[in-house]
């Protein structure tokens, strides 16, 4: 008969846009928990996963099983039957630590039904039929380049004579709407050729500063984006010219819906998302990864944002009895995520929670009271923990941790 609380053992990926050996938190807490993993020095750690995707799964640290073999031998116990009644004997979410040294590709999740779709006509690419809501919780400063500018800033931008191009040619007397002229700039700048974003790269970066007033910040970030992907990139001109560009401070979090275009620059952060690995690129990384334009263009949505609509509200959870847990809840998605954050001493108890559920300590390290035992929570130590289950957190300095679930 498995336990309700697991200890769990994880891996790292290495794409190349993540921190270097111990610079990287996904790879130093990571290597607390898992004996099996060594940091090597000369190489990239991008993100830790914490979930059951067949992918980069979890483990018991205690019987080295994969987490979705127990899931599913005791389902009825650690799932329970709201949630397995919905999504299966799975985890519906897949919570992984990021640390970004250079922006990742910037990138779309197609929603469910494009999704089906694409599954369907090319399941080795798109290796699931799901839709991926995803939020980022800021673990220290963290950039990103989110969501569409409203109209007005896009439009006052495109008033620089280097981006003139880009305009969509407007037929005499036919107006059109504001998604569908930003739908053309956006496919336009997409699909220049690499002399032509590398003109207006150099014409944007001579612009007095004046004249792009509160986007001055642009200025500071072309030299930047420059170092990391080149002067060629297209990804360059749609997220300056377009998209919001974020800065969050440690405990901040922001949510992308499904079909959301997003681009993280820096930072590192905690994740979650729906249980999918569904992307679309194109942008921020080698013109060979890149898919199709046509394809990134029909799977977004247009839509247009204030910057500051993305973050999400950190509310006092109900579930934590002494008032140290703030819970984040996503729009439209399986999952919310619980923060506790204790200074030393303090206690938090955590009300059972009707699904399963993932933990991990960022920082700070104490004791775990789950299922009538005790059990050591070290920095970097990662639990699962089984529906209906209460859980007791004491801090022995601090403790910071956030735990994923559904119900
Ligand atoms: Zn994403």
């Amino acid at each position: 008969m498995a336990e309700s609380v697991i200890q769990l053992k994880c891996n790292c990926n290495s794409y190349p846009w993540g921190k270097k050996g111990k610079q990287s938190l996904a790879a130093r807490l990571c290597s607390q928990t898992n004996p099996d993993f060594e940091i090597d020095d000369s190489k990239e750690y991008s993100e830790m996963w914490f979930g059951t995707y067949p992918e980069l799964p979890a483990y018991s640290l205690k019987t080295g099983q994969d987490l979705q073999e127990i899931l599913k031998e005791q389902k009825d116990k650690l799932i329970g039957k709201k949630v397995h009644d919905r999504f299966g004997a799975d985890l519906p979410f897949l919570p992984k630590i990021l640390s970004i040294a250079k922006a990742l590709p910037l990138q779309i999740h197609p929603d469910k039904k494009l999704s089906e779709k694409l599954h369907e006509e090319d399941p080795e690419k798109f290796s699931d039929p799901n839709h991926k809501p995803e939020i980022a919780v800021a673990l220290s400063k963290f950039e990103a380049f989110v969501g569409f500018k409203p109209n007005a800033d896009v439009q006052e931008l495109m008033r620089i004579e280097a981006l003139e191009d880009f305009l969509p040619k407007k037929a005499d007397g036919i107006n059109v709407s504001d998604e569908e002229t930003l739908r053309q700039i956006t496919t336009n700048m997409l699909k220049a050729d690499e002399k032509t974003v590398e003109s207006t790269m150099k014409k944007l970066q001579s612009t007095p500063k004046d004249q792009l007033g509160k986007h001055a910040y642009i200025l500071d970030l072309i030299p930047r984006l420059k170092d990391q992907y080149g002067v060629t990139d297209n990804g360059n001109l749609v997220a300056l010219i377009c998209m919001n560009f974020l800065v969050l401070d440690a405990g901040q979090a922001l949510y992308i819906p499904a079909d959301g275009i997003h681009a993280y620059l820096s930072g590192d952060i905690v994740e979650c998302m729906a249980r999918s690995n569904n992307v679309i690129n194109t942008g921020f990384c080698p013109r060979a990864d890149r898919d199709s334009v046509d394809l990134f263009t029909r799977a977004l949505t247009f839509k247009q944002h204030d910057p500051d609509e993305p973050i999400l509200d950190r509310k006092q959870s109900d579930k934590g009895r002494n008032g140290k847990t703030v819970e984040l809840k996503p729009p439209m998605s399986e999952f919310n995520m619980l923060v506790t954050e204790l200074s030393k001493d303090e206690k938090e108890t955590i009300e059972a929670v009707q699904g399963p559920s993932t933990l991990i300590v960022t920082s700070g390290s104490g004791k775990l009271s789950a299922g009538g035992q005790e059990h050591d929570l070290p920095e970097g130590s990662i639990f699962f923990i089984g529906q209906g289950v209460e859980v007791k957190y004491t801090a022995k300095d601090i403790l910071v941790v956030y735990r994923a679930y559904a119900e």
